[in-house]
């Protein structure tokens, strides 16, 4: 079982790369789950620990949306022609080969067709080194033209409230063996759009235990809550495929657990 498991940290490493290599990505959902899910992914690629929730990049973007790597729109009204004159700016730039840059489009339902026009060049043949990430709540206002060259990532965030038994096992506010977890699974039909909130609840409640460590000076103990907030964070960008919901929670399940802390 410890085989699989360091097998699966692997792919789950793998496949986050590749994930991070597509240039041109647009991410569906509520606009505060599409935002964490932006947040999370710049801080799993900025951070020099793949997202510690700790470094000040990781609190300056979750706080401020500011990072010399990252330009982060968010138009309170429809985006404009400046804007994306704005865009070509930062991408005029040449990068070196390890030098990412993220541009975060928030309220990408609020382009018009004239600038999904605009942006349609960039989004095709973006420099090497560039990412963007249009986020938004309704992919119909998105040009067909424009959403062919993006990958598009759907998150469903409605429903966590559902869930909370799940919650609870995977914060350990109701401990449980694997067994038992099993056995729940069995019972049960998980969700599998909502992962990706699900994950998110789990990742502020550990977030919130790491504080309560620190609090308390339980270093070690903190330590080891980093580390599941680091799984977390790594499952974040392999959600389930169909089908494949309850194999996907139970490693989760293991490798939080494989952290031994209670
Ligand atoms: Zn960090």
């Amino acid at each position: 079982m410890a085989f699989s498991t360091i097998h699966k940290v692997d792919r789950v490493r793998h496949l986050s790369k590749k994930v991070n290599l597509t240039p041109a990505n647009i991410i569906v959902g509520s606009t505060e789950s599409t935002t964490n899910q932006a947040i999370t992914i710049l801080q799993q690629d900025l951070c020099l620990d793949g997202g510690c929730l700790q470094c000040i990049t990781c609190t300056q973007i979750t706080n401020t949306r500011q990072h010399h790597a990252l330009f982060w729109l968010s138009p309170e009204r429809r985006y404009t022609k400046d804007h994306i004159t704005e865009i070509r700016r930062h991408v005029s730039f040449e990068r070196t080969s390890r030098d990412d840059f993220y541009i975060i489009l928030q309220h990408a339902e609020r382009l018009s067709p004239v600038c999904c026009n605009a942006l349609l060049k960039l989004l095709e043949e973006p420099p090497p080194r560039y990412h963007f990430y249009l986020l938004t709540t309704k992919l119909k206002p998105l040009l067909a033209t424009l959403r062919s060259r993006c990958n598009i990532l759907y998150l469903n965030a409605e429903s966590d409230v559902d869930h909370e038994e799940l919650i609870e096992f995977m914060t350990h506010k109701k401990p449980c063996t694997p067994h038992q977890f099993a056995r729940f699974l069995t019972e049960q039909t998980p969700p599998n759009q909502d992962a990706s909130s699900i994950l998110a609840s789990i990742s502020t409640a550990w977030a919130e235990q790491h504080q309560n460590a620190l609090r308390h000076n339980q270093y070690d103990h903190a330590q080891q809550i980093k580390k599941i907030l680091t799984i977390i964070n790594q499952h974040t960008l392999l959600l389930p495929m169909p089908g494949s919901d309850k194999l996907f929670w139970r490693n989760l399940f293991l490798q939080i657990n494989q952290k031994n802390i209670f």
